[in-house]
């Protein structure tokens, strides 16, 4: 079964990746750092970046990669040693079979962090004797049997068969991409066609794509419950991050190779499972799901009941009356396009420090309905977030958000500009209007979080557009890192600070908030800008569009602070340059990395998740350091951003296109 024309308008609409889009586009300050010591309002102190800790994280960049830092690390990076397919179907068949045994004792009553699949990897390993070279296999192997009797228990419609471009016979295949994804004209050159025509008879899904956002995507719009999938272990390890850390029943068949074209399968490993049913009484392991759903239903199921609309009773008219132009445009905003993460965060901590109930059920189960009030308080946080976002792409000049065109564009800045500001009131008003539910008290702390955050990323913003109004060279790692702070780091905290409080006091957790969202921030923006250079990122579509427009990004900032003079003369005139784009992107390449800019951000990131986990480490009671781990892997996920298909067609595709969006 594919999916219908209304299934894919609703994936494609709404929420959904639990990757993240970019809060703001990167940046950093000038010279003019900000004082944070000195700093007030009015005259009172407000919340301010900690830059010790900044200073101390700025001058560990100078920091080999292989010192020992006083925190836990893991290597993420250069895995591809460890990403071996034994070569004989014997020994395929043998770690298969050894794998389904050890699985057998783990605990299955939540899912693994990546953490903990790698360890159980590397001991299942050194069980059977097996080298490190096939740790990923492994990995793969050991997840299978964990979910295999959640997957089998998932009827066939509510399944997904996911299968890779690289199947296809690379040469003479006849088929081409359409509205509809790839479509195979089953001329029987490769095995797509057996398995699509079988599958479908069975009522799964099928997509011909690669990628877990669009996976995960498919999977919080509430089609789908679990994944059949065929991959390469190259994305498979990304999946894992994405997929199976939320708590999604996987069962995962790895190609012989990750080379991209004509690969090959061990194809009785899809129909042992393929045509399985086999239900369970009840789910045996939490899953995050389900609060997924949650966020999303605010948007796609109660918006209209938790904010009626003001000024018009048919928000979808194609040309309201002026006076309800901006609820039209702001709600219409507001409802569509993003991935709801920050109102998930929302729901997912306080449910944490209520029970943790949210998470018990597994990701088939019912969507949890939370009280009006704390729905209404995450739905203000996804108001700002997308305020701060319309106001962003104008003052960056982004011609693209959400895979459609972004709202100066559509309605011209001068609008665009109100709407933002529409969208800001909107937010106080939802927030108010939960005092019935949460509390006066409640209400009045989350507020105060609110314009904390508001104020610390009108901050950031300002000093990157004071750097772009007159780029130089004094621009240092920790002015990055401190704008990064501002920038990203509040709207985390505004999220993860309102799901706590609607609960009850925070005491225990005022000081862990900020620094745990600081390390999630930071990490996430300093991705963001290494994405930059892999590629499309999640709403731009153009690759190196950072760079080009000489942002002033950490990268930058690391390359300024490692070039020797003419290399410096270098950057400077490329800030200058009207050359074309090609011509700046390689000339900037070149330079960092003959500074080894990208291994000294990738070491940050590192930095920032090990933090985060050793913060995420003492926390109480148990469901939220899940949550909090659970959003260093996610939020810091190593995504492989490579478009498996042009650009150009991303957009044509409304289910395939929504890899990246
Ligand atoms: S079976 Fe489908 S995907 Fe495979 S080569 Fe033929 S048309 Fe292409």
């Amino acid at each position: 079964m594919s999916f219908t024309a209304s299934e894919r308008d609703e994936v494609a609409g709404s929420s959904g990746s639990l990757g993240l889009s970019p809060v703001l586009s990167a940046g950093t300050a000038s010279a003019a750092t900000i004082d944070r010591a000195t700093a007030t309002h009015d005259g009172q102190p407000v919340a301010t970046e900690p830059a010790d800790e900044l200073e101390h994280e700025a001058e560990e960049v100078h920091v080999e990669a292989d010192d020992e830092a006083p925190i836990r690390r893991r290597e993420r990076r250069s895995t591809s040693h460890l990403k071996a397919v034994p070569e004989t179907l014997v020994l395929r068949e043998l770690i298969k079979a050894e794998a389904e045994r050890f699985a057998k004792g783990l605990d299955k009553s939540k899912p693994f962090t990546k953490d903990e699949l790698e360890t159980q990897g590397r001991k299942f390993l050194d069980e059977i004797h097996q080298p490190e070279k096939f740790l990923g296999f492994a990995m793969v192997l050991i997840g299978n049997f964990f979910w295999k009797q959640q997957f089998l228990s998932i009827p066939f419609e509510r399944r997904m068969l996911l299968l890779p471009h690289c199947l296809k016979h690379a040469e003479g295949c006849p088929a081409d991409y359409d509205e509809y994804g790839l479509d195979c004209e089953k001329c029987g050159a490769c095995s797509i066609a057996d398995y699509k025509v079988r599958a479908e008879q069975l009522g799964y899904k099928v997509l011909v794509a690669e990628g877990s956002p669009i996976v995960l995507k498919i999977i919080v719009s509430g089609h789908i419950d679990g994944i059949l999938g065929v991959s390469c272990l190259n994305v498979l390890e990304k999946a894992i991050d994405k997929v199976l850390v939320a708590g999604v029943p996987s069962y995962a068949i790895p190609l012989h190779s990750g080379d991209c074209k004509n690969t090959s399968l061990d194809e009785s490993w899809v129909w042992d499972v393929l045509e399985k049913y086999e239900p369970l009484p009840t789910p045996q392991t939490s899953s995050y799901v389900p609060l997924m759903r949650s966020a999303n239903d605010l948007f796609d199921k109660h918006f209209a009941e938790l904010l009626p609309p003001l000024r018009t009773k048919n928000l979808g008219i194609a040309k309201p009356a002026p006076l309800a132009l901006t609820e039209a445009a702001g709600y219409e905003w507001l409802a569509h396009g993003g991935k709801r993460f920050r109102p998930f965060i929302t729901l997912a901590a306080y449910d944490a420090v209520t029970g943790g109930k949210g998470i018990e059920f597994g990701p088939g189960e019912e969507v949890i309905r939370f009280s009006n009030g704390a729905s209404r308080v995450a739905m203000a946080i996804e108001a700002f977030h997308k305020a701060s976002l319309v106001h962003d792409d104008i003052q960056d000049g982004d011609l693209y958000r959400y895979g459609r065109e972004t709202l100066h564009r559509q309605h011209g800045i001068g609008q665009a500009i109100n709407i933002g500001d529409y969208l800001i009131g909107l937010g106080y008003r939802l927030v108010t209007a939960a005092k019935a539910d949460i509390g006066s008290d409640a209400v009045a702390d989350i507020l105060d979080r609110m314009a904390n955050a508001h104020l610390r990323l009108c901050d950031g913003q300002g000093a990157e557009m004071a750097w772009l109004a007159e780029p130089h060279q004094h621009l240092t790692p920790l002015d990055a890192l401190q704008i990064y702070a501002l920038k990203t780091s509040p709207a985390f905290e505004a999220a993860l600070y309102s799901g706590l409080r609607m609960a009850g006091p925070v005491a225990q957790y005022e000081e862990l908030v900020p620094q745990f969202c600081r390390q999630l921030g930071v990490g996430f923006q300093i991705l963001n800008d290494l994405h930059d250079w892999n590629g499309d990122d999640h709403n731009k579509m153009v690759a190196g569009q950072d760079a080009l427009s000489m942002r002033p990004t950490l990268l930058l900032a690391l390359a300024f602070n490692a070039a020797n003079s003419t290399q410096k003369d270098e950057l400077n005139e490329i800030l200058r340059s009207t050359d074309s784009a090609a011509s700046r992107l390689g000339r900037l390449r070149k330079i960092y990395d003959a500074c080894g800019v990208f291994e000294k951000a990738e070491a940050l990131v590192e930095k920032s998740r090990a933090r985060a986990e050793v913060l995420a480490d003492s926390v109480e009671p148990e469901p939220l350091r899940q949550l909090l781990y659970f959003l260093v892997d996610t939020v810091l996920a190593d995504e492989d951003h490579t478009p498996a298909i042009p650009p150009q067609q991303l957009f044509q595709l409304p289910i395939v296109s929504l890899q990246h969006a």
